[in-house]
């Protein structure tokens, strides 16, 4: 699996792929899905890289959940013709069910892009 993916979809350190970048590996543990760790705990990679850098990924974020509200409008409004308030309730519920996740990916997108690793 190519090294970038394997990364963002195994909770693992851009650089070694061995230290987990999440402190928590569950995404829906409400008390620490958002909490990662200082750097990596096998190579020191910093996953702190520097003051507001994941500024981005929240960016990113936003981008998905638009996207997603975008093809659920569709689906729900266009191919199944679901009324208002019901595709109001359906979408809320998705979106926060989905709100770790793209959390997640986000960051794990943006450190594997933009992360400085150590030389
Ligand atoms: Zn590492």
């Amino acid at each position: 699996m190519n090294k970038f993916i394997s990364s963002v979809v195994k909770n693992k350190c851009p650089n070694c792929l061995e230290g987990d970048f999440f402190i928590s590996r569950n995404m829906y543990n409400l008390a620490s899905f958002e909490k990662l760790h200082n750097k990596c705990t096998n190579c020191g990679m910093s996953f702190r890289q520097e003051p507001g850098f994941y500024l981005g990924a929240a960016i990113m974020s936003y981008a998905m959940q638009a996207g997603l509200l975008f093809l659920t409008y569709f689906f729900l409004q266009v191919v199944i013709v679901l009324s208002f308030w019901y595709f109001v309730a359906a979408f809320t519920v998705l979106l926060i069910l989905l709100v770790p996740f793209t959390f997640r990916i986000s960051r794990l997108l943006w450190i594997n892009m933009l992360g400085t690793r150590p030389t």
